[in-house]
């Protein structure tokens, strides 16, 4: 009995000395720097470079303004060919840019859709990435609606004591002090509801921004990137409206901000029976200037586009077994396919395919 014991004693001594002698060549420092390298490596050099032509759109931020565990702030990335520019500022959203592995010293402008905190928040730290990711020597370009000029002084005013501390720590060759910060490029629209007008053409890609309706915020507008003959519309902030059905038009994603009343007023009934009116006021009044799933569904049959994609989901979906409560009855008046935005999915629009794929560059 008491040999069985000692041998049964021996044989746990022998598992714990292996496992003790795994784990010392798995923590080894030689590994663990091995494994660090590796990472840090795909993390931050290898971003890929190795881009079909063709048109893609990242979602580095689908959250609408309530805050939401799982997404930043509005933010999407267009890359057409070799142009990169970043459509809204949403909070937190630069870190998604850079951990999708978009080089965020190569982005060419932002352009913003309306001036919204929930669209401009992460415009400082986006442009200051920019200029010290690529060593820029001329500020970055942010295009909008007029009114751009204010928030980008605010924001360079905001970032003149870093934009020198950086400066001076890392010299001027690495960080020029004329890249810093952005240059406001306003454009402005005729008093037509559905006016629009070209902000870039080049090399094939033409956007072309156009009236939507935020009322009472005013301007707001929408932006559509046709290229080689790809082309994806951003909605902005909006209710359904003429203008942006009309540039929806035969694209091949509408990427519109969606609200679900139904699911808003379930907050505004808990607001309501809490201790913060200003919550059940905002919670009313939302609803108001934003579309619904189903409103976003209309347009998208009515333009004809070949996928509908959300994103500013708000209110957030707690768990996903509520999306179809988000979604409503936006599958019966549009038969094309229908995606909840995601943080990280990429939207593939190669010119050498018909076909839009889907992946997600944060899983
Ligand atoms: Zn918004
Ligand atoms: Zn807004």
């Amino acid at each position: 009995m008491r040999g069985k014991k000692m041998m049964v004693i021996g044989i746990i001594i022998v598992i714990v000395m292996v496992v003790a002698a795994v784990a010392a060549v798995i923590f080894s420092k030689p590994i663990l720097t091995a494994m660090a390298t590796n990472m840090i490596k795909q993390r931050f050099i290898s971003q890929s470079e190795k881009w079909d032509d063709g048109l893609y759109a990242g979602l580095a931020g689908t959250a609408g303004p309530f805050p939401d565990i799982k997404r930043a702030g509005p933010c999407i990335v267009v890359k057409a060919g070799d142009h990169l520019y970043i459509v809204d500022a949403g909070q937190g959203a630069a870190r998604n840019v850079a951990l999708m592995g978009f080089q965020m010293g190569k982005v060419e402008a932002v352009l913003l859709t309306h001036f919204h905190s929930d669209h401009i928040a992460d415009l400082g730290e986006i442009m200051m990435q920019r200029w010290v990711g690529g060593s820029n020597t001329k500020p970055l370009d942010v295009i909008g609606p007029i009114g751009v000029e204010t928030v980008v002084e605010g924001f360079n005013r905001a970032y003149s004591l870093d934009d020198g501390y950086r400066v001076a720590h890392h010299g001027a060759a690495t960080v020029p002090p004329s890249g810093a910060g952005g240059t406001a490029r306003p454009f402005s629209l005729s008093a037509d509801e559905d006016a629009s007008v070209v902000v870039i053409d080049d090399g094939g890609l033409k956007v072309t921004a156009f009236k939507v309706n935020h009322a009472p915020v005013s301007p707001a507008v929408g932006y559509r990137f046709d290229y080689k003959g790809k082309s994806l519309v951003i909605s902005g902030d909006t209710i359904p409206c003429e203008s942006l059905t009309k540039q929806s038009q035969g694209a091949e994603i509408l990427f519109q901000a969606a609200l679900q009343p139904s699911m808003v007023k379930l907050i505004h009934d808990q607001a309501g029976l809490s201790s913060i009116p200003s919550l059940a006021k905002i919670t009313a009044e939302i609803p108001g200037y934003h579309s619904s799933p189903e409103g976003a569904a209309k347009t998208a049959s009515e333009a004809g586009v070949k996928q509908l994609v959300l994103y500013h989901i708000t209110p957030p979906i707690p768990h996903p077994l509520l999306n179809n409560m988000y979604l409503g009855d936006a599958g019966k008046y549009y038969s094309g396919p229908i995606t909840i935005g995601e943080d990280g999915m990429l939207f593939s629009l190669p010119v050498n395919s018909d076909k839009i794929s889907v992946s997600n560059l944060l899983k």
